[in-house]
């Protein structure tokens, strides 16, 4: 593994241990008493931008986490000329440098893990599980893009020609980079996006979820403290269709990254198109249909572990989830009495305490169109089983819903909502390619203990991340890297060996001396 040397996944925090989980509830009790802040943060400075509105907790909607003021156009043209002015510099300084950074902005994160999980727990509605687990991500990203800096931006690569010529290819950044980011996961993506731009040498405007402002924020500041020029990367919050748009549409970007739903990306994608400027490149990572195929050789138990953890797990609210189990006829009935009986073990509840399993979905937007989605279930098709919903917060109890099709979904459903459409052995093909004729194709499950099984279903239905008698939820970076094809994404691959690429240009030098 040439990008593992030097390199370790971070540790992040032991729930089982008293000590962890004793940090742990203290540092949500001193976020409790003391609400945050966020706002355009501007060459390491926060501006004035428009009222500060209130951001309200998930968990519950009577506690408010912070105060966010969402930033003005005046802040913005600031942050596109400061980033332009920082660029070139730190271009030059060549990717060993720009590694230090990143690997401080590593330890830094890991230094501030209580703090920055309280936050994730309060304002996205993260259990702790989940939240130990994006912060060890967002520092593995950091750590992972510093080695890809080192490696593949240090010294251009001597190429072969004639005698007497020199021929080098080399990477360099592009120049300020757009990046925004998904509140689902808030900190991992938001840093991961901001490390890579960074690491290929390029500045960056990061515009975090317009749920999550806060503990963007606090990264930032992350960032700045560890080392990096403040004019390489600017905060400005608010909603995509204010800040969001006049950013895309700003002519000082050279690029941008996205994570988010499908129809945004349409959107920027558009705004990219019209304009007249250099043509810049955009880097979507969107959501998913993603299906489990289970055969008759499958080890039960093991299926419902899986399924339970990929569907409910961070309340169903990843791309990566799993929406839709295919159960053979011969076996289907046996598998969701299991399914039933593991889901009334799941506690759906304060994600600060270390027992809770699901927590709320992110706020009451998200909690009706789940509601809405379920009523349809239960007049178009059949609910199974559905857990209750605690009161307080935008809560969801999880359901499992059966569906006679794959194409009676319209869309990816963002929540913990799960199903079960039966086959024929003798249909996988057809069952199999209805799911690919969707077009998405983030992530695969394959539960079988035949080869042959597996190799056909993955043949049959492309995705990025196809995961084999295992759960398929929790990419790690540099060991499963993450990211889809078709209306999933472009590509390249976050946490995987090629991620930097696009982020650069490649130059490449002729010498005769
Ligand atoms: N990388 C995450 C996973 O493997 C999903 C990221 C997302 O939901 O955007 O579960």
């Amino acid at each position: 593994d040439v990008y593992g040397e030097g390199r370790r996944n971070s540790a992040g925090l032991d729930l089982s241990t008293r000590a962890d989980r004793f940090r742990l509830s203290a540092a949500v009790t001193v976020l409790d008493a003391a609400p945050l802040q966020s706002g355009p943060l501007v060459g390491g400075k926060m501006e004035a931008g428009g009222p500060p509105l209130p951001v309200v907790s998930p968990v519950d909607a009577g506690r408010v986490v912070g105060a966010v003021s969402e930033a003005q156009l005046p802040q913005i043209d600031k942050a596109f000329k400061l980033a332009r002015a920082a660029q070139g510099a730190w271009d030059q300084a060549g990717g060993p440098a720009r590694a230090k950074v990143l690997r401080a902005m590593g330890d830094a994160l890991e230094a501030n893990i209580e703090r920055l999980i309280a936050i994730l727990s309060r304002e996205a509605g993260k259990t702790l599980a989940d939240g130990i687990a994006e912060v060890r991500e967002a520092v593995d990203f950091c750590r992972y893009y510093a080695v890809l800096a080192e490696k593949q931006f240090g010294e251009p690569e001597v190429l072969k020609g004639p005698v007497g010529e020199t021929n080098t290819l080399g990477l360099a950044g592009r120049g300020v980079f757009v990046c925004i980011s998904p509140w689902n996961f808030p900190l991992a993506i938001f840093t991961g996006q901001i490390a890579a731009a960074l690491a290929a040498g390029n500045a960056v405007i990061a515009k975090p979820a317009e749920q999550t402002p806060i503990i963007a924020y606090e990264a930032v500041k992350l960032y700045h403290a560890a080392g990096l020029d403040p004019r390489l990367l600017a905060l400005l919050p608010g909603r995509g269709e204010t800040v969001g748009a006049a950013l895309t549409a700003h002519e000082g970007l050279d690029g941008v990254a996205f994570t988010g739903g499908t129809d945004t990306a349409w959107r920027i994608n558009q705004t990219l198109a019209q304009r007249q400027g250099p043509i810049v490149p955009f880097i979507a990572e969107t959501g998913g249909l993603n299906g489990m195929f289970v055969d008759t050789t499958a080890q039960r138990e093991q299926v419902i572990d899986d399924v339970i953890v990929s569907a409910f797990g961070s309340a169903g609210q990843r791309c990566s989830a799993l929406r839709l189990l295919f159960l053979p006829t011969d076996t289907a009935d046996h598998i969701i009495e299991g399914l039933k009986g593991a889901m009334d073990a799941l506690v759906v509840a304060d994600p600060a305490n270390a027992s809770t399993d699901v927590g709320p979905v992110i706020d009451a937007d998200a909690r009706d169109a789940l509601e809405k989605h379920l009523a349809r279930l239960k007049h178009e098709a059949k609910v199974l089983h559905a857990l209750e919903t605690p009161a307080g917060g935008t809560f969801f109890g999880p359901v499992l819903a059966e569906i006679p099709a794959a194409d009676f979904l319209e869309r990816e459903v963002f929540g913990p909502i799960l199903h079960v459409v039966r086959y024929k052995p003798e249909d996988l093909e057809q069952v199999a390619g209805a799911l690919a004729a969707r077009r998405y194709g983030l992530t695969l499950g394959v539960h079988s203990r035949i080869q042959a099984f597996a190799d056909d279903v993955v043949r049959l239905v492309p995705a990025g991340n196809a995961y084999v008698n295992r759960t398929m939820t929790g990419a790690v970076v540099g060991v499963q890297p993450f990211g889809g094809e078709g209306l999933s994404g472009t590509g390249p691959k976050a946490g995987g060996p090629h991620a930097l690429l696009r982020f650069a240009v490649e130059r490449a030098l002729s010498v005769n001396i």
